[in-house]
């Protein structure tokens, strides 16, 4: 660790590594600091972003058969990359391969039928790991900023598997 790097700008030290809201982590200069009343930095704005790694993932890139790896974004967004893509930033142009997936959530139907409406539940994963049971009818009217279809939504706890309600006789043999 280099928590007793110098400041570039005026040689101060800089502050110990802090967090923001999204997971993204940065060093502010020890001089510097915001006024609250005046809404302004005070002393040396000078701050530094801090490189979050890439995960290695087990899965291999689709374009070129590479490793990928898994990003965060400055705002905290994830998504899937190549791991022999790259940034140029002397000739601004991106170098290696070019495959992102970004993560969104996904969806897998499940054999789990809705206790509101009879339909199909489908397993839902969000994008920061969490899973819930949703109705497969439910969806979003972007237009009228609403949501559609059933509303039956329920949260599994960390590790929870969601469970069929049709009886274990339809579960395949155990090997
Ligand atoms: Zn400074
Ligand atoms: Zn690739
Ligand atoms: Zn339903």
């Amino acid at each position: 660790m280099s928590d007793q790097e110098a400041c570039p700008k005026c040689g101060a030290p800089l502050s110990p590594i802090s967090e923001t809201p999204t997971g993204r982590k940065l060093q502010r200069c020890s001089t510097g600091s915001w006024n609250k009343e005046t809404r302004q930095s005070e002393g040396c704005d000078y701050v530094k972003w801090l490189q979050v790694e890439p995960q290695a993932l087990d899965e291999k890139c689709p374009k070129c058969g590479a490793a990928l790896v898994m990003q965060v974004t400055r705002f905290g967004k994830k998504m899937k990359k190549c791991s022999t893509g790259g940034w140029d930033a002397a000739a601004k142009q991106a170098t290696g391969c070019d495959f992102v997936e970004w993560i969104n959530g996904s969806s897998e139907p499940l054999d789990i039928t809705c206790p509101q409406c009879g339909d199909k539940l489908v397993l839902f994963t969000t994008s920061s790991g969490k899973k819930m049971e949703k109705c497969s009818t439910a969806g979003w009217d972007a237009q009228n900023k609403a949501a559609t279809g059933c509303t039956y939504v329920r949260w599994l706890k960390p590790g929870e598997v969601p469970v069929g309600n049709n009886g274990e006789e339809h579960l395949p043999p155990q090997e």
